[in-house]
């Protein structure tokens, strides 16, 4: 069956450019352009839109944007085997595709691609958190991106979406929560990639709201939750000692017990005491 792009099947893709799965760089394919397609929907319409993908690989996801009608998508790759067949899907979609070779965590992708653009990525799921931290906390907000489509073991989708009281609640879900809109948009199994790995995953969907939902200081904000959830078996008083000398005065000030612990707070209440501590 020929695809809608009239590329080759990705596991012909993958077999002409030897393109066997990596460990180290956390290589999982996603082989079938159904569900490519169905991933790049989950960032809404995309007719118009500029798009940063990282991690393209075969260009599975990369085929699925393109054919959903993005402007332009901007590439970030570290695997240069996977370059030519990038290439070529550049060729099916001429002015539309970018590629750069390299690690997205030290490319900037403002000296390619014009903000606002949306950013999606089936990525490892180290880097992975890693870069959903430094795009939860730019300097200035909103950020140059206006939502985040991204696949993560099932586990950490939860930490992002998790509510007050759950063992999943602690730093992501704060740090998401604050300034975005985040829900879990789809759920695969281990089988739906190639090769499957240990554990299921969840596409998440995090939209940047216009403003925080509670005034705070973005740095004061994450030192306060890192102390919080460091030690987050500890009551509050134990585990924000070095926050402040009076700080059992100041979590009853802003209607925290001294006694409760990291993981009974709303973010509202982490809020209040950065704005009290600041
Ligand atoms: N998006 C493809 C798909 O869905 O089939 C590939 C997904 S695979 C889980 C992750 C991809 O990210 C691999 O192609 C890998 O080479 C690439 N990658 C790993 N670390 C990277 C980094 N630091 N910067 C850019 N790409 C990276």
């Amino acid at each position: 069956m020929s695809a809608i792009d009239g590329l080759p099947p990705l596991r012909e893709v993958i077999a002409t450019h030897e393109l066997s799965a990596r460990k180290s760089l956390g290589q999982n394919f996603l082989l079938d352009l159904n569900l490519t397609a169905k991933i790049a929907r989950q960032a809404g319409d995309l007719t118009g839109v500029d798009v940063l993908e990282v991690g393209p690989g075969p260009g599975g996801l990369t085929r699925g944007l393109l054919a959903e009608g993005a402007r332009r998508v901007l590439a970030i790759e570290k695997d240069r085997r996977c370059l030519p067949a990038l290439e070529q899907i550049g060729e099916a979609y001429p002015g539309r595709l970018t590629v750069i070779e390299g690690d997205a965590l030290e490319v900037d992708p403002l000296e390619h691609l014009d903000a606002p653009f949306r950013i999606v990525a089936n990525l490892p799921y180290n880097v992975g958190t890693e870069l959903l931290v430094r795009w939860l906390t730019p300097k200035v907000w909103p950020p140059v991106w206006d939502s985040l489509t991204l696949m993560f073991q099932r586990e950490v989708a939860e930490r992002i979406v998790a509510k007050p009281g759950s063992k999943a609640y602690g730093r992501l879900a704060i740090l998401a929560q604050w300034r975005t809109d985040p829900r879990i948009a789809m759920n695969l199994p281990p089988e739906a990639f190639t090769p499957p790995p240990k554990v299921s995953s969840a596409v998440v969907h995090l939209t940047a709201l216009p403003a925080p939902r509670f005034e705070a200081d973005a740095k004061v904000l994450e030192r306060v939750v890192a102390m919080a959830f460091n030690q987050r078996r500890k009551m509050l008083r134990a585990a924000l000692k070095g926050l402040a000398p009076d700080i059992e005065d100041r979590l009853r000030s802003v209607g925290i017990a001294p006694t409760a612990r990291a993981e009974e707070i709303p973010l509202e209440g982490f809020c209040a005491l950065a704005r009290n501590v600041a």
